[in-house]
């Protein structure tokens, strides 16, 4: 059972949390916990504040923090014991102000200090809700892990035998070495599949915010709809593509060991939520869902003197591999690129490596829109019929074809409301009973 940030965000959540997990405790559950809702930014944010020199503003930040860890843990504890459990914390918030002043002592910031300073949220949320849990009468235990599925299975499994419900912190981790790392913005999810998968459960349960995955963002349009079953590989898109109730990789080793994973509401326990399995089964409707992603460059490249010559894409992509740039989206033409790419920093250094071999144009403030819905390549007229219904927007770039179940293209990032909610009437007006809620 992983619980988001979402779902630990005070001691309200959290109380909520020992409800459900009480709820599961014959299923023997694990629980896997994100950093309370905010403070991952805010970890972020004072690590770059003591990089750049400025620890006054580091430590206020992380006096804040221990505030609001006190705050929650003296409400959920009561006094007794959270005089016992105070060190316990304090000495976590030791460590973590007299990481920032080295930090702003030395006055630069590494990838590598970076994750330790982040890995904090992750340590502080598993302790508060292990102690939340035993307080209220769950034995919890909080192991920490490296070599994951060795342990998993040597210290995690004798814990659920005793019938104890171990909590550990996701998203964080250890190289071989012993150095904190962590694993991507959003990771916990992540830590909940590894976990899952290792220990060989029956199923992995995601508690957010939300009955489930939705048919869009609930933000940004009121209509999306609860969707009851959906396939690993449309969620995996969904998610790639901006719907970050989840994890991407998340996925992953639940397929590998074909584990479904429900996406459930700490807020709503009782709701069915998403089930996520290997195959969909048939559905009506031609798409499952909508989803967008913001904040896209969109880089033009375009090389007249590399007409008819080959090698000019695999020099192009080598260069976004040297400044180490995902890239999302791509269309081409014979002596053009345009690829899409949501890490701005690094762009007015690729363009320069760019510029030797093209002319180089990038633009911001791009959205990724994109639909999902299985064999999509079968189905005639579905481009005309999506972009029929947005005769008056400006379409960037369109991509379909190199996966069967999405249609993507790039507009304005200011035109995504209005058109995912213009898509989500076209489509989802009439909705298949068996896959939508
Ligand atoms: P957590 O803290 O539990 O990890 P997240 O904020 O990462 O929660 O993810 C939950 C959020 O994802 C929801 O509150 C919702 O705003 C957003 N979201 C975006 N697209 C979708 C979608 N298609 N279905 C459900 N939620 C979505
Ligand atoms: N706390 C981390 C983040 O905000 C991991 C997670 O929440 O899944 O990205
Ligand atoms: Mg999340």
């Amino acid at each position: 059972m992983k619980f988001g940030g979402t779902s630990v965000g005070d001691a309200k959540a959290i109380l909520r949390v020992c409800d459900v997990v009480r709820g599961r405790l014959p299923l023997h559950p694990i629980v896997v916990v994100s950093a309370m809702a905010k403070v991952t930014d805010q970890l972020l944010q004072m690590a770059r504040a003591a990089g750049s020199g400025d620890r006054k503003t580091a430590l206020t930040l992380a006096r804040e923090l221990r505030e609001r860890h006190y705050n929650t843990a003296g409400e959920l504890l009561g006094t007794a014991l959270f005089t016992q459990f105070h060190g316990d914390l304090g000495a976590e918030f030791e460590e973590l102000e007299e990481l920032l002043r080295g930090i702003s002592a030395v006055g630069e910031l590494t990838p590598r200090t970076t994750d330790h300073v982040a890995s904090f949220g992750e340590v502080l949320s598993s302790k508060l809700v292990t102690a939340a849990m035993s307080a209220h009468g769950i034995e919890a235990a909080t192991p920490l892990f490296d070599d994951t599925n060795a342990r998993l299975t040597s210290l995690v499994g004798p814990l659920v035998d005793q019938d104890r419900v171990p909590v550990m912190g996701g998203f964080i981790a250890s190289t071989h070495k012993g150095i904190t790392t962590t694993i991507g913005r959003g990771g916990s999810d992540f830590s909940a599949a590894i976990v899952g998968a290792g220990m060989g459960a029956d199923k992995i349960e995601i508690w957010t915010d939300v009955d489930g995955m939705m048919t869009t963002d609930p933000n940004l349009c009121p209509d999306a709809r609860r969707i009851k079953t959906i396939s690993f590989d449309e969620a995996a898109e969904l998610a790639y593509f901006g719907a970050k109730v989840l994890h991407p990789a998340t996925v992953l080793p639940a397929i590998q060991k074909n584990i479904p994973v429900y996406i459930l509401n700490s807020r709503n326990p009782t709701c069915e939520g998403t089930r996520i399995v290997a195959r969909a089964p048939h559905c009506k409707n031609f798409f499952k869902a909508i989803a967008a992603k913001k904040r896209i460059t969109i880089v033009d490249v375009a090389a007249p003197r590399m007409l008819l010559a080959h090698g000019f894409l695999k020099s192009i992509f080598e260069a976004f591999d040297r400044h180490r740039i995902a890239v999302d989206v791509v269309s081409t033409s014979e002596v053009s690129v345009s690829l899409t790419v949501d890490s701005n920093e690094s762009i007015p250094a690729l363009a320069a490596d760019l510029e030797r071999l093209a002319d180089v144009k990038y633009e911001g403030r791009k959205a990724i829109v994109c639909l999902v819905g299985e064999n999509l390549r079968e189905i005639p007229g579905i481009a005309a019929h999506v972009f029929g219904e947005l005769s008056d927007v400006k379409i960037r770039m369109i991509s379909q074809g190199a996966s069967e179940i999405n249609l993507t293209f790039v507009i304005d990032e200011d035109q995504v409301p209005s058109v995912v909610q213009r898509l989500h009437k076209a489509f989802f007006a009439e909705l298949d009973p068996e896959i939508f809620a």
